[in-house]
């Protein structure tokens, strides 16, 4: 309740600073202020990413293994994430078809925003060499540097290793499951500034708004955020009911300390700690499972970012004025699903990953200049949908395995 109402307050702040302008003494403090308190949520939420991670993917596999079950969760898992972000852009891209954003609009009109802006060049061929390059990475500098993707790859391999060795690595495992029952302890206090945090951060997001651009991309915006809230709050919850039997609100209820963090956040990695406090603590999934779905999650399975990826590329192209044949769109969805997996999970990721998705059916990478100052605002909603299907991901691989068990 007080991260809620926290949310509103900053919100309606936000709002507030808006309207008096950016020359405002009292927004100038204002948002300072905002700023140290929403960057000081995040930087404790980072703190604990990395140790947490390492320890609940480890100790995740190795408990899985114990019950046998580590294939048929393996499985389970990757065919949800594939299937909830096919969905995700068969959504978009038939919505983008439908409502057409972006015809009537023309580049030219946005040549001020392309000028200074120079897209790098991400042809598919690099970026998959790229990813699989940095799957497998010296672990101490993996970790030290917080290279979530090359983290949750190591602790996968140590965590077979351990379950290989048995009783032999006993003391490891040990240390391990304490590491990770400590980490999240502190989880849990960081977690008592959370209301603050994010009424900070929706303070900042809301009061540097570009309100011109968000009105001449009006119709853009409505279809990416109507149909990301239908692949969030009708898509994604029947998915859950109809495997489960949950019910929608008794999910929301769990679930949304960490919904209304991804949304403050717009960073699936910071708000890990919080998804898989949800999900053990509130929605009950095992930890076993909960420990190496959500984090693997996080960094690979992102339906907001797909969806978004998609609609982004038949907007483009309708700015440009070419139709996507059939087969273009099929390359779209291809290719959106790859941007989105290799996306990190941080603020405007996806934007980055989208070049290479542009490039595939011939679109000017350099129009994603036109999205950029919307792109925060777009991605508070979509990473709220990432981490969603994270949590959903998790009560449905825990269902499927234990009823065929
Ligand atoms: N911000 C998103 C996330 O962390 C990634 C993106 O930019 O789409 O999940």
């Amino acid at each position: 309740m007080q991260i809620l109402i926290g949310a509103v307050l900053g919100v309606g702040l936000g709002l507030y600073f808006h309207e008096l302008g950016a020359q405002s003494q009292l927004v100038q403090e204002g948002v300072y202020a905002a700023s140290l308190v929403g960057t000081l949520f995040i930087d404790l939420l980072k703190m604990v990413l990395i140790p947490l991670v390492f320890c609940s993917i480890s100790v995740g596999i190795a408990n899985l293994r114990q019950h046998q079950q580590m294939h048929r969760v393996w499985v389970t898992t990757l065919v949800f994430f594939v299937s909830s972000m096919a969905i995700a852009i068969v959504l978009a891209l038939l919505a983008g078809n439908y409502f057409k954003p972006g015809a009537g609009l023309h580049l030219a009109m946005f040549d001020h925003a392309m000028q200074n802006f120079q897209a790098k060049q991400l042809p598919l061929p690099e970026f998959f060499a790229q990813f699989l390059h940095g799957l497998f990475v010296n672990p101490f500098m993996a970790l030290s540097q917080g290279n979530v993707l090359a983290v949750v790859s190591f602790a996968l391999i140590l965590g077979i290793a351990l379950v290989m060795g048995g009783n032999r690595y006993k003391s490891i495992l040990a240390l391990l499951e304490e590491g990770l029952a400590i980490t999240m302890q502190i989880v849990g206090w960081i977690m008592r500034i959370a209301p603050l945090g994010i009424m900070a951060l929706l303070i900042q997001l809301v009061a540097v708004q570009d309100a011109a651009m968000l009105s001449t991309l009006a119709k853009f915006v409505a279809v990416v955020v109507g149909t990301t809230l239908l692949h969030g709050v009708v898509i994604l919850p029947l998915i859950l009911y109809l495997f489960t039997g949950n019910k929608p609100l008794w999910f929301w209820q769990g679930a949304r300390e960490a919904l209304v963090t991804a949304f403050a956040t717009s960073s699936s990695s910071a708000t890990l700690p919080v998804s898989l406090r949800c999900a053990t603590q509130h929605l009950k999934v095992k930890p076993a499972i909960a420990g190496f779905v959500i984090p693997l999650g996080a960094t690979i399975n992102m339906d907001g970012t797909a969806l978004y990826e998609a609609a982004a590329a038949l907007f483009i192209a309708n700015l440009v004025g070419i139709e996507l044949s059939m087969a273009q769109q099929l390359i779209v969805f291809f290719t959106a699903m790859i941007a989105a997996m290799g996306a990190p999970g941080i603020p405007s990721a996806g934007m980055v990953t989208m070049v290479m998705v542009l490039q595939s059916v011939g679109l000017p990478a350099e129009a994603i200049a036109i999205l950029l100052p919307i792109d925060r605002l777009l991605d508070t909603l979509r990473t709220t949908v990432n981490v969603e299907g994270d949590m959903v991901g998790s009560l449905v691989v825990q269902k499927l395995v234990t009823r065929s068990t």
